[in-house]
């Protein structure tokens, strides 16, 4: 029997996991997901609506079928095509021109005298809803559960979308370890290596991916290898802690996760500080999600609720860069290269949307906002207005609503220079990948990129503005507040919030009790 093959990779996420290879380029392997842009995919969406409605009005009694054909006659009024067409003409996206020609007829509705009328605003929001919902499109196809997945690059969606509680892995020709798949992995403890090169198996040949070494065992000849391995929470991960954590010489520590997407709120223990950071864009595959408030409101509600009284910063969509989102591809902020708040700023249909859904979230926990890729002060001030704006607009529904806390990444080198400057931003929290990037002028997906020369500089860029944040809470939740390696620099650098990957939290509470605040070696460690 032949020898296994062993290849040389680069670690992106610890582990060993075992199973067939599941290859991701064959052709036709990976639907294209249904784009929600142009009008005719409105028209689209709106053809399937009117089927789902009618498919329900089979079974359906006397009451609801009034209603769903009260909902489908609305689907085919041609003033509501007219009135979406309209804006689509002046070149709103055909998403946001849909989401306000309903919000249009809903205020309408909300504010009538009689209250038959009143109560008809509810099934329009649920139309809308409907259709934003097949706008949104059908989801990538998934890949059997326990395969280890081989390709060139993985999508986000494709592996949030994936059940990983029955093992497997992730092997990539090229990709990166400070990708977002690559911190997705590492949350999730799915183990992980890129940079393999392209090597030549098929669909279902066993693979090793060996994410401690960094390498790719390929098992020639379909030999039998051992079974898989489910993944499973690094020790020390369920036993209980208490969430008192201090330095060696008694400095108070907070720790939080990062999450990414809203399951993973399950593994928000009774020793951890909170949530210091959920990427939201994770929770949104397309520009139709963007655009539905109801379902960002159910998804912060759900992370909020099981939180319970621990704080949760959510963090505004940081799209755009290395993070597309389906259905933005042509707007033409994204010629610019705009990424994150710069954005939002740019394309405001989509903050408001985002910043409705977080002030009516409020209503149900600890919640405080971040703004991602700030880089000045006039963006807070800005993004400031848009959630006042639609604070007022929820006030007129009545619709409960609070303004939360409005805080900021620090993780553009001009904004972590110029701190003192944020009088607005409620609290800061760095983010040291992008920083790390931005400073060191490299890319982020570049695999040759060595983090760790840039630490240095990025320590101490760090230590500065800490001082410049005049006494705001302050926190780090790129991916080295997770690496024991960099805890002294930055403790010394003055952090003592720590937001972290749950897979990261044993490994720096551990190392943490080992360190004086001040970065020195703990005596006798
Ligand atoms: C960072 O840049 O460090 C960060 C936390 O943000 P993201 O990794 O989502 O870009
Ligand atoms: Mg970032």
């Amino acid at each position: 029997m032949a020898e296994p093959l062993r290849l040389k990779a680069k670690s992106a996420s610890p582990g060993i996991a075992s199973g067939p290879a599941f290859l991701a380029e064959r052709p036709g392997a990976a639907p294209a997901p249904q784009t929600a842009g142009g009008y005719g995919a409105l028209e689209m969406a709106i053809d399937i609506s009117i089927g789902e409605l009618e498919r329900l009005a089979e079974g359906a009694d006397p009451e609801s079928r009034d209603i769903i054909d009260f909902q489908i006659e609305v689907l085919r009024d041609p003033s509501i095509a007219e009135a979406t067409g309209a804006r689509v003409e002046v070149d709103e996206n055909v998403v946001f021109a849909w989401v306000a020609t309903l919000d249009a007829y809903i205020g309408e509705l909300e504010t009538a005298d009689e209250e038959q009328m009143r109560a008809r605003a509810v099934d329009i929001l649920d139309i809308k809803n409907r259709v934003l919902g097949a706008l949104a499109g059908t989801p990538i196809a998934d890949f059997p559960p326990g395969s280890v997945f081989v390709g060139k690059d993985m999508e986000p969606s494709r592996f949030l979308a994936h059940d990983w509680s029955k093992g497997g892995g992730i092997a990539l020709f090229s990709g990166s370890t400070a990708g977002h798949v690559a911190l997705l992995a590492r949350a999730k403890a799915v183990p992980m290596v890129v940079g393999t090169g392209r090597f030549s198996a098929e669909d279902g040949d066993p693979v090793r991916v060996d994410g401690d070494a960094g390498a790719v065992v390929l098992q020639a000849g379909r030999m039998l290898i051992p079974p898989l391995v489910p993944t499973q929470a690094p020790a020390g991960d369920t036993q209980i802690e208490s969430v008192e954590l201090r330095t060696a010489d008694g400095v108070p520590i907070l720790i939080s996760i990062n999450i990414n997407d809203p399951a993973e709120i399950d593994s928000l223990d009774p020793a951890t500080a909170g949530v210091g950071l959920m990427r939201s864009e994770f929770s949104i595959a397309s520009i139709a999600d963007a655009a539905n408030e109801e379902r960002q409101l159910a998804i912060y509600r759900r992370v909020l609720e099981q939180a319970g009284e621990k704080p949760v910063i959510i963090r505004m969509l940081d799209i755009g860069g290395d993070k597309p989102l389906v259905g933005l591809e042509d707007l033409p902020a994204l010629d610019s290269g705009l990424r994150g708040t710069r954005l939002l700023l740019a394309r405001p249909e989509i903050a408001r949307v985002q910043a409705r859904a977080l002030l009516r979230a409020t209503a149900f926990g600890g919640l405080s906002v971040m703004l991602p890729m700030v880089t000045f002060p006039d963006e807070i001030d800005r993004m400031r207005e848009i959630f006042r704006e639609e604070a007022e607009k929820l006030g007129r529904r009545s619709l409960l609503h609070r303004m939360p806390p409005i805080g900021m990444m620090v993780e553009v080198p001009a904004a972590a220079l110029m701190l003192d400057t944020f009088g607005s931003a409620a609290f800061f929290s760095f983010g040291t990948n992008d920083l790390t990037q931005y400073l060191a002028a490299t890319a982020r997906d570049d695999l040759e990129a060595d983090a760790g020369k840039t630490a240095p500089a990025v320590l101490r860029l760090i230590a500065q503005a800490v001082k410049l944040a005049a006494g705001k809470p302050v926190s780090i939740c790129g991916d080295m507040a997770g690496d024991p390696h960099y805890l002294p620099g930055l403790l010394a650098a003055g952090l003592r919030h720590f937001s972290v990957a749950p897979a990261r939290r044993p490994a720096i509470r551990s190392a943490i009790t080992g360190f004086n605040a001040d970065g020195t070696r703990a005596a006798g460690e």
